[in-house]
């Protein structure tokens, strides 16, 4: 529940990013963990709390860039008994400390340096969250890509030269300016949520096990259509290349003589819409009336009542920020399904106090964002290659405002692998 970008995982909640992963919670980019709690960017690993870039660990809290290890606490070792006292006193069931620990956890993390980008067995690749890719340039969360660029969230193998292209399906090749693809799709352009077995689309929507169609809606198990009208293939092959043509010599021109020819998408946000003088619209304040605040909830779980998942609750965005909250679509108050409620026990954890768009928007903030510039290594280490600071150059999502310590992927190694 409460998930974005799952891949293969069962029983987790509140997550972002996550891939053959179980029992994970409030985690942002893990791969194959078990019991990820309040965790980012960590692979294989089990039973960790607030960890940061650790791979083959376990048994750990509060580590940051560790490789297989155990019982460690802000990557000190300690003994399975030190570590297990350790960890009944933090007591990570009680809100209160879960709360404290977040801060210290988080800011202990930005004492370590990350890599530039998140990658893994690439060939001269650039974006960020990109793995076993090859030529792939500008994208962001691509698994398997080869000969791409500005490409995103195709984490699905593989995708072959394709170019502006946004979500999701296995084995696609040759797609442009299209949003949604499913399986198996070749030479799509201009097209949005098709899906499985498509060969040659332009300008379709909504179609299925398709080919050879232009300008088609709904149009599922055909071949040759124009503007869902059958044709021969002969006549297609015939009409396509006139409508394209036409489509430059006179192009639409609409009330507020921007013209549409062949090939151009208008990707438009509020202010430019607004003065086009489109409608827009923007999120409405919910009409629940919440009947207890966040501020109110107990501690514990072992303190919380079943009747909880009957109560209307306050969400402690809406409550501290309401302009801050709307700006990231919060609810205003939110409930607690029992569904939940059950996870929460058999994870002991309190209950969250925001709600689901405001515990989303809190993981967000661990993801890097979609925009790349240019960046040097801010390494000053002396034991590596470099005399002085380090001036390798890359292309990076960290901000520039950011608080983490960048390294290049040669200063990193040097200190992380
Ligand atoms: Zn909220
Ligand atoms: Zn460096
Ligand atoms: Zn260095």
């Amino acid at each position: 529940m409460y998930a974005s970008g799952l891949k293969v995982c069962n029983d987790s909640n509140d997550v972002l990013m996550l891939q053959k992963s179980d029992l994970c919670y409030e985690s942002v980019n893990v791969t194959k963990g078990y019991k990820n709690l309040y965790c980012v960017d960590c692979e294989e690993c089990s039973d960790v709390y607030f960890c940061k870039n650790c791979m083959n660990c376990s048994d750990c809290i509060g580590c940051t860039n560790l490789r297989n290890q155990k019982y460690c606490i802000e990557n000190v070792q300690y003994t399975k008994e030190e570590y297990e006292a350790k960890k009944k006193e933090l007591d990570l069931s009680n809100y209160q400390n879960v709360r404290n620990y977040k801060k210290v956890a988080q800011s202990n993390w930005l004492k370590y340096p990350v890599k530039y980008m998140h990658s893994r067995q690439n060939v001269n690749s650039t974006g960020d969250y990109v793995f076993n890719s090859r030529n792939t340039l500008d994208s962001f969360e691509m698994v398997g890509a080869e000969d791409c660029r500005y490409c995103q969230f195709a984490s699905t193998k593989t995708s072959k030269d394709c170019y502006d292209y946004t979500e999701y399906g296995e084995n696609v090749e040759m797609v442009y300016e299209t949003l949604l693809l499913g399986d198996g799709g070749a030479n799509i352009r201009f097209t949005t949520q098709a899906v499985s077995n498509l060969r040659d689309l332009e300008y379709c929507y909504g179609v299925a096990n398709a080919s050879y169609l232009f300008g088609c809606i709904g149009v599922r198990a055909k071949q040759y259509c124009i503007l869902n009208k059958q044709y021969t293939k002969e006549e297609y092959e015939e009409l396509v290349p006139k409508i394209r043509k036409h489509m430059n010599e006179m192009p639409y021109v609409d009330a507020h003589g921007r013209e549409y020819k062949y090939g151009e998408f208008f990707p438009i946000n509020e202010n430019v819409a607004r003065g086009k003088g489109y409608a827009w619209k923007n999120v409405e304040e919910k009409a629940y009336v919440p009947t207890k605040s966040w501020k109110d909830l107990p501690n514990t779980l072992a303190e919380t009542d079943d009747s909880i998942t009957r109560e209307i609750i306050l969400c402690e965005d809406w409550d501290t920020n309401q302009n801050n909250a709307m700006n990231h679509n919060c609810t205003k108050a939110y409930k607690i399904l029992p569904q939940e409620l059950t996870f929460y026990k058999r994870m002991n954890i309190p209950i969250p106090r925001k709600c689901p768009n405001g515990r989303h928007n809190d993981r967000t903030k661990f993801r890097n964002p979609i925009i790349f510039n240019e960046q040097v290594c801010m390494c000053e280490l002396g034991n590596h290659d470099h005399e002085g600071k380090c001036i390798e150059q890359f292309k990076t999502s960290y901000t520039k405002e950011g608080k983490e310590i960048v390294f290049c992927e040669k200063c990193y190694q040097a200190e992380v692998f």
